[in-house]
Parts: C-alpha cells; structure tokens; sequence
C-alpha cells in the first residue's frame, strides 16, 4: 500500500488474497474514472458507476437477491430496481409508464398511501384512475375503459385478508393489452410469484417482510419488459427516489434469514388463528389457509397451502373490547407496521381507515373491534397465550 501524500486524497484499497465474507458497505456518491473514454462509455451503458442516485453496488447486490426471490425475467443484472421507499417503486412505475390521458384502474383495498397517490395525485397529473373489487374479476373487467392502461392489484388485501382473482385478473389484462402490476408486499416471493403468473411490474415495500427489521424504508421494482424497465428506471433516477447504501446494505442483511422468519411467522400465525377463534368474544378470524375464510379455496390454490404472517380479527364488543384488547398486550407493539420480527398490532378503524365512515368501513367489514395482526417470530408459546388472555379480558370488559 502506498504512503499517502495528502489527507484528503483517497488512498488505495489495501490489496488482499482473501476477501470479505460479508458484503462491503459501499456509501460513496461518486465514482472517479480514468479518462473521458472510459466516462463516455459508462453513460453509454459500459459497466462501472458513476454517481450514486444512478446506481450503486450495495442496491444491486441487494436488487440480485430479490430478483432471485421473484424469479424476475433476466433482463439486465441485476433486473430489479431499488428505490428510497415501497412508496417510490410505486411512484417510479407510474411516472416512468403513464401520461396525461391514461387510465389506472387499482384493488379497491390497496396499501392506503397508494389509494391516495390514485385518488389524489395522479388526477393532479391528468391520469384518471378508478377502483374495482379485484376478488371479482367480472367487476374488473367492468371497470376498464379505453384509456386503462394499467391494473394494480395486491394478491392479499389491506386490512381485511381478502385474496385477489389473480388469475382471472391476469388473463383480463393480457387479454386486453393491460400492464399488470402486482404489489407483492403481503405475500412476498415465498406465497406467489406474480411473474410466474403473468405479472408485468412487480413492486415490493422492502421496508415489509423481505428487510424484516423495522429499521430501514426501501422498495423494489422490476419489469417483463426491458423499455418498461428502462423507462421506470429513469423516472427513479430523474425525480430522485433513490435508496441509499446504508439501507441496502441493512436490507441484504435482513434478507439472510428471510426463510427462517417467515417460515416461524407463518407457522405461529395459523396456531394463532386456531387459538383466537375459540375464545367467545372472538367474532370471527381471517386467515387464508382457515377453512372459514371467504377465498379459501383461491388461497390454497394460489399460495400453495401456505398462509402467511398476516392474520386479522374481530372482537365482538367494539371500541372498549379493543381498548382492553391493547391494554391487557402491553408487550405486543401497537403500531402501523408489517413484517417486523416481532408481532405487531393495528387498529384500522382508529388508524389507517379512520377518513371512512362507519357505513363504509361496515361495507369492507372493519368494525371498532377488528384488528390486523402481523406475526412476528417471538416464541409462540409466549404470544399465543398472551393473546388468548387479551382477547379473553378484553370480551369480559365489553
Ligand atoms: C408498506 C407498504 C407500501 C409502502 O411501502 P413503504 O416502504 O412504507 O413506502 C406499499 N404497499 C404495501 C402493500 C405496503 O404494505
């Protein structure tokens, strides 16, 4: 290594016959070339980076691996694109794909952030967008215009658990010549790969399950097409919705036990179901591999048997059975989040569906005592009977 002859000039990288097991964390904005030559062909597409919201190591590496998960099309290495946030892949897609005119036809339970980009934002912009319910694929259908575009569905609703027509809605829009984007948060790559079934996008918010420690926000976007991918890729870099190393790095690490957590979250959150739906102040349990739920058949079918960390229930006695429910689980974290290693708990009708009256929060089936659980990976013999016992003060407090 040679000696340094200033304190602000860059050193060389100590050179080593062994390398680093773990992946380098890589923040640097910029990427100094050889000569203008080498610079031109790298904007022409040569490999090497050049300025960091363009691209940088540590959101490949992390994009490689969730394309492995996806069985994204091998387009590009990586395919996938890494963005700031779940909301921005959601964004890039729609500035880099839509123009004025166009249509947006989305799941009428989608992520709320993203039924106000449709409802509020992209009206702004002059793209029209207009709602289904996407366990119905005729009500789809119904719903498309000439100017639809795009359909974007989640394979499992928000709050409610309801599972998707995926097929249906995926043989409409190839049918049609319709983009087909799939949100795949809930479900994540283990449950249902949307490309495998004739997906166009698809988005993840790694911030979710695939990171699965609550302490990074990033998203991830791929395309079938490789001008959609381009197109979406510019709209990434163009309005700035980068990630930045750190969280990439943070999420590659998460990712290494990806399986593991699932496969506990998953496995707690079926005996969960079981356990909530004998206590008698529970109205009923939503999870997609329970014989009771309304899409049972489609879940099994599209899921392969498996359930997934999400679970939702409802207590009979309203507002007071959920304030008791919280009180009586201190430990189980009430806050608005998914995916996180430990159980999390959310109250959709005080929280996140709180703008809708209660007729059309009745509509979707939200009550005051209704509650979506995301299961974490906590010793199940400490949370299930911490649950049970909540449920169980929170029917005798109502
Ligand atoms: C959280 C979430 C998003 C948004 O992701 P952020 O990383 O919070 O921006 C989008 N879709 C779904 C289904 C989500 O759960």
């Amino acid at each position: 290594m040679k000696r340094p002859d200033s304190l602000v000039r860059r050193t060389d990288w100590p050179s080593s016959t062994s390398r680093p097991v773990v992946t380098p964390l890589q923040p640097s904005v910029v990427y100094a070339s050889p000569d203008p030559d080498a610079l031109d062909a790298q904007y022409e597409g040569a490999t090497g980076y050049t300025y960091a919201r363009e691209g940088h190591p540590n959101a490949d590496v992390l994009a490689a691996k969730i394309d492995m998960l996806e069985g994204a099309p091998v387009l590009f290495e990586p395919a996938g694109i890494i963005t700031g946030s779940g909301m921005s892949a959601i964004s890039a897609t729609f500035l880099g794909l839509l123009r004025a005119g166009d249509h947006v036809l989305g799941g009428d339970q989608l992520y709320g952030r993203t039924l106000r980009l449709m409802n509020d934002d992209l009206p702004r912009l002059g793209i029209a967008t207009s709602l289904a319910d996407p366990t119905d694929a005729a009500a789809i259908e119904a719903a498309i215009r000439p100017e639809t575009r795009m359909i974007v569905v989640e394979a499992i609703s928000n709050p409610t658990i309801r599972v998707a027509d995926m097929k249906g809605i995926a043989a409409i829009a190839r049918d049609r010549g319709i983009l087909l984007v799939v949100d795949n948060t809930f479900t994540t790559p283990r449950l249902y790969q949307p490309f495998a079934h004739g997906a166009d996008i698809v988005i993840h918010s790694v911030t979710k399950l695939l990171a699965g420690h609550s302490d990074v926000t990033l998203g991830y976007v791929a395309a079938r097409d490789p001008a959609h991918r381009d197109a979406i890729m510019t709209a990434n870099v163009t309005w700035g919705l980068t990630p930045s190393p750190y969280e990439c790095w943070l999420a590659e690490r998460g990712l290494h036990s990806f399986d593991l957590r699932l496969a506990r979250a998953q496995n707690t959150a079926a005996r969960l179901g079981a356990a909530l739906a004998e206590v008698p102040g529970v109205a009923r349990v939503i999870y997609p591999t329970r014989p009771d739920h309304p899409d049972h058949n489609r879940a099994v079918a599209l899921f392969a048997g498996q359930g997934g960390n999400m679970l939702s229930f409802e207590l009979e006695g309203g507002r007071a059975a959920a304030n008791a429910f919280t009180r009586a689980a201190p430990d189980i974290a009430f806050a608005p989040t998914l995916g996180d290693v430990g159980t999390t708990l959310s109250h959709p009708a005080s929280s996140s569906h709180r703008a809708l009256t209660p007729a059309a929060r009745a509509a979707i089936g939200i009550s005051e005592g209704f509650f979506r659980v995301s299961v974490g990976i906590e010793e199940p013999d400490l949370l299930i009977p911490e649950m049970v016992n909540a449920a169980r003060i929170a029917t005798e407090a109502s």
